[in-house]
């Protein structure tokens, strides 16, 4: 059985505050790691094609570990501790960032809530909502119900995002939001790996594609998808480099590109979803695998499966393209 585990922020205790950018610790990554060694093997992206093919009888529980966004303290915080390990690991990135030296959507969203103070930010979006009646009372019960788990300013700021901004203006209402109040200060294109840690990756662990920009694939027109894919793969092209593995960006069920699949480059072999189980051998579907979120497995904040699981070997297969 395979069972890869993202991981997205990793920084240290001090710079989290509980808002906007959520992740783990070093200590936790590598308390995490320590813990899993004991239930199965850890493997690089190369031996996952050799894995793929034993049979269904075989007990094995094989770990693939993934960072996905291409984010520099993946680089200066995991990297070392995976070295200590001896453990490789692929690292996915949106070429976007690097082509076009700016910030994803995803990640504007992120660091305003982590910066600016909720209710702030609540004034200046509506303020830039055009004819629209909506203050944040009127929603902000709705809000809380939705995003249960986020703390009411995340999850008032995401319900307006989501459902009272059109969707073809979220994208200029976050850029407008991140120019009123980060820009200046935080250009944060330094959030993403420089090219000289990602060539140093290319060479010591995996380098794999999260798209050209952080869009569910899914929910993307096909002639979009094909350009961004063709922009993605020069970008890739020029460094002599072609990922064979893709990690779909939120990894949703709808933001797979099912019904676009044809246009995916023939370079990739394996894609990654975030359907939060694991892989039965021999491989029946590479382009589709599930995988967890570290926060999922033991060691994590809230997982969904205990050490006695994994002992027995107790996990759930996919079954989205069963
Ligand atoms: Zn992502």
């Amino acid at each position: 059985m395979l069972a890869a585990l993202n991981f997205h922020y990793i920084r240290p205790q001090d710079a989290y505050n509980g808002k906007g950018v959520f992740g783990v610790t070093p200590e936790a990554f590598y308390a995490q790691l320590r813990l899993l060694q004991e239930f199965g093997t850890f493997i690089s992206a190369q031996e996952i094609p050799l894995v793929s093919q034993l049979p269904l009888a075989n007990k094995d529980l094989f770990f693939h570990i993934t960072f996905d966004d291409g984010l520099r303290e993946q680089y200066e915080y995991a990297v070392p501790i995976l070295r200590e390990l001896g453990l490789s690991a692929t690292f996915f990135l949106n070429t976007e960032n690097f082509v076009e030296q700016k910030v994803s959507t995803v990640h504007k969203i992120h660091l305003l809530l982590q910066y600016i103070d909720g209710e702030l930010l609540m004034a200046e979006a509506i303020a830039r909502l055009e004819q629209s009646t909506a203050n944040a009372d009127s929603f902000r019960l709705k809000a809380m119900e939705h995003y249960f788990y986020d703390s009411s300013e995340t999850a008032i700021f995401k319900y307006l995002l989501n459902f009272i901004v059109p969707p073809n203006q979220q994208a200029a209402m976050v850029d407008n939001l991140y120019a009123y109040f980060l820009a200046d200060e935080h250009p944060n294109i330094d959030l993403y790996m420089s090219e000289g840690q990602i060539d140093d990756l290319m060479n010591s662990h995996q380098i794999g594609s999260h798209g050209h920009s952080h869009k569910p694939m899914g929910l993307q027109q096909k002639c979009d998808l094909i350009e961004d894919f063709s922009i993605s793969q020069n970008w890739f092209r020029q460094k002599n480099y072609m990922p064979t593995i893709i990690s779909y960006p939120y990894g949703s069920y709808e933001s797979l590109p099912t019904g676009a699949i044809d246009v995916l480059p023939s370079n990739f072999k394996i894609g990654f979803s975030m359907e939060r189980v694991a892989n039965a051998l021999p491989l029946s579907n590479p382009l589709f695998l599930g995988r967890y979120d570290c926060n999922d497995l033991p060691g994590g904040k809230a997982p969904l499966l205990s050490e006695a699981d994994l002992k027995a070997r107790n996990l759930k297969t996919t079954s989205w393209f069963a």
